[in-house]
């Protein structure tokens, strides 16, 4: 009794990507084969990675392999593979029913023109672009724990599935069948599907065998066939005579047989010599193993021999993933290999987590077949080759580097991972402090080195200075700067949040100390005897001035010093050296979920730094001395504070108030008298009237 089917709906969004393959103009549509293929190779890795542990897996096909099957009678090309298979369960789920992040997100890109319909299997949702060239697909599918099922679509809104019982069995495995549109019948010719499979899937490591008609010309003599037909031909026809009688003597038939041509036969990449391969083999290697639509920036193709022997070929892609730091996806992307025997893809343990971006292959002699994930954390040649590859990557973004172009390119994508490596990797936090580039207030539109920074250190420079921030922009003109770049000090920008993080666990440089512009301690001392002589006495006659702006700041504050860093501003606020810098306190605040209560210890004292060489100082210094209650030294104070809460990069708690106090010195500046100015459109009051009123107000 055969099997009712049942219809699903595709969902939603499945249902729009479908109808954009099917109704897009594009014109490569040649990239069906090679999402299909790759998928087989995929559910074949699986299926041999259970039967790593479990040989009675493979018992209902032993054989691993792709077949491609075209069929000229029906206009089919069939796609077969010994995979895994897919359960019921997996069909309903897989092709239709439950959308993949990627869907949206290729729908976008392509809505926007950054990627095209090629770029398909990076988003996760390769099988749709068998739409691209067939009007009806039908997969017929067989799992170990399930019988057989076939799915089949015509796309427009859904699709059925039925339980196969009486259709020809695959054992295990899954059978692709494209029903092609009428202007795509070229992929059933052999030649084309030849050339295809060696452009893009030459580097599939399962054996690839086409289904491939083979005709010979067989000989047979004249009394074989039938004599009055051939005559009648000729009859027909007006034939030389010579001719006629040779086609007699050496009558040739033709027989068509079939038969399974082994269609990839290159061995492996990485276990080829470097030196015989070339730029392109490596792009098509990296294409195969990553999706990606563009050629790698860097490849390092390397073995390690010895008492630990492997071979590995490394990428580095020219741009992140749209996803480089979706934490829900695991963004490691090196495929492991026991002896050519593909283990597993994202092998966590080979790579960490910051060198997520870096591609590719990993084959080692060393491990156990059937080495499992839970095995792999304890596993000590493991950690001797993650070690390596470590090395091997930071060799390659040095020579990365080399080309200034390309490194550019890799940095806009790649600085933050390393940023991160120098927050956690410890061992090799030095060489990764070699690939950071910054700003700074001499490089101009370049970036920088810290190495080319070191050799532009003034004499008797001991540290390297660096200031943190929102922008470029906030950082350039920051008070905090003046008296740095007045001595001709480079200070570089560190704008990136994470630079936060990282600089906080660098430390040093080259054995100099990195030192932070805005935080206390910063000390230039290059200064004569005479010269410290004269700032001691200026530092005692402020000692007055600092008591009382402690005093009317209070708790806001941790004190009030005389400062040493600023040329031109009146007052700028620094933070302890160990505590957050304001940058560090604008990052903590936008965390959304951060614990309020944290806030209070871990933003850090503020320590008011005044500039006695400002005139504003110097007057406000007069007035308290005058008198400490001076209602004006309170206000000015108080404004002073807030100025300099926003340019030293902190954000105000009280807007509001600081606006009024602004308003109330813009009415003293324009002499404008309070309630006069209340009443709306009053005129300006008159300049004699105005020198009275200020009088007035200071009297108040
Ligand atoms: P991706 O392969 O990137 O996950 P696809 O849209 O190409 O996305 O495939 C969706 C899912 O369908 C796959 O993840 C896999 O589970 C299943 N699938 C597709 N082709 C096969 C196949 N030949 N054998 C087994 N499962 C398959």
């Amino acid at each position: 009794m055969a099997d009712a089917a049942e219809t699903f709906a595709f969902q939603a969004e499945i249902n729009q990507l479908l109808s954009l393959i099917i109704n897009t103009f594009y014109s490569n549509k040649e990239i069906f084969l090679r999402e299909l293929i790759s998928n087989s190779s995929d559910a074949l890795d699986k299926i041999r990675f259970e039967s790593l542990t479990d040989k009675s897996k493979l018992d209902a096909q032993p054989e691993l392999f792709i077949r491609l099957v075209p069929d000229k009678t029906n206009n089919t090309l069939s796609i077969i593979d010994s995979g895994i298979g897919m359960t019921k369960a997996d069909l309903v789920n897989n092709l239709g029913t439950i959308a993949r992040s990627g869907t949206k997100e290729f729908m976008e890109a392509l809505a926007s023109g950054v990627s095209d319909v090629s770029m398909i299997g990076q988003f996760g949702v390769g099988f749709y672009s068998a739409y691209l060239v067939a009007e009806k697909v039908i997969v017929t599918t067989k799992h170990n724990d399930d019988e057989q099922y076939i799915w089949e679509s015509q796309a427009g809104g859904s699709f059925t599935i039925t339980r196969d019982v009486s259709g020809e069995q695959l054992g295990r495995g899954t059978k692709i069948t494209l029903f092609l549109k009428e202007d795509q019948l070229e992929y059933l010719e052999e030649r084309r599907i030849k050339d295809l499979v060696k452009k893009h899937s030459e580097f599939i490591s399962y054996p690839i065998y086409l289904w491939t008609e083979k005709t010979t010309e067989k000989e047979i003599s004249d009394d074989e066939e039938d004599e009055p037909k051939k005559e009648e031909e000729g009859a027909i026809e007006e034939v030389d005579e010579d001719k006629e009688k040779e086609a007699i003597k050496k009558r040739k038939i033709k027989e068509v047989s079939h038969e399974w041509e082994l269609i990839n036969k290159q061995k492996p990449i990485w276990l080829r010599k470097p030196e015989e391969i070339t730029k392109d083999e490596y792009a098509s290697f990296y294409k195969s193993l990553t999706n990606d639509w563009e050629d790698h920036l860097a490849v390092k193709h390397f073995s390690v021999e010895g008492q630990l022997e492997f071979k590995a070929i490394l990428f580095v892609p020219k741009r992140a993933p749209f996803d480089l730091f979706d934490n829900k996806k695991k963004m490691n992307n090196i495929k492991l290999y026991v002896r050519r025997v593909f283990i597993m893809d994202n092998c966590e343990e080979l790579i960490p987590e910051y060198l997520g971006f870096v591609k590719g292959v990993v084959d080692s002699d060393d491990l156990p077949l059937n080495i499992s994930r839970e095995m792999l954390q304890q596993n000590k040649i493991l950690k001797v080759i993650r070690k390596n590859i470590v090395k091997k990557c930071i060799e390659m973004f040095n020579e990365i580097a080399e080309n200034k172009e390309d490194y550019t390119k890799f940095y806009e994508s790649f600085s933050k991972n390393l940023k991160l490596g120098i927050h956690e990797d410890s061992q090799n936090r030095t060489k990764l402090a070699d690939l950071l580039r910054y700003h700074s207030t001499k490089s101009g539109e370049e970036l920088t080195s810290l190495k080319d920074y070191v050799t532009r250190m003034k004499e008797g420079q001991k540290d390297i200075f660096y200031i943190t921030g929102e922008s470029k922009k906030a950082v350039e003109n920051s008070p905090f700067l003046e008296r740095l770049k007045k001595k001709g000090y480079e200070v570089l920008f560190m704008v990136d949040a994470i630079d936060e993080y990282a600089v906080g666990q660098l430390k040093e440089y080259d054995g100099k100390k990195l030192v932070s512009a805005t935080k206390e301690g910063l000390k230039l001392d290059d200064e004569t005897e005479e010269e410290k002589q004269k700032k001691e006495e200026k530092k005692k006659s402020f000692e007055n001035l600092c008591k009382t702006i402690k005093d009317i700041l209070g708790d806001r504050i941790e004190k009030a010093v005389v400062s040493d860093r600023i040329v031109d501003s009146p007052c700028c606020l620094v933070t302890g050296e160990y505590g957050w810098t304001a940058n560090m306190e604008r990052i903590m605040k936008a965390q959304a979920l951060r614990d309020n209560s944290m806030g209070s210890y871990m933003s850090s004292k503020k320590t008011m730094e005044i500039n006695p060489d400002n005139g504003i100082m110097e007057e406000l210094r007069k007035r308290a001395e005058a008198d400490k209650n001076d209602k004006s030294v309170k206000d000015l104070v108080l404004l002073l504070f807030e100025t300099a809460l926003l340019t030293s990069g902190f954000s105000l708690d009280d807007p509001n108030t600081f606006a009024s106090r602004i308003n109330r010195m813009l009415k003293l500046g324009l002499s404008i008298d309070e309630d006069e100015a209340a009443v709306e459109d009053a005129d300006m009051p008159e300049l004699e009237d105005a020198a009275e009123e200020s009088k007035m107000e200071e009297v108040d």
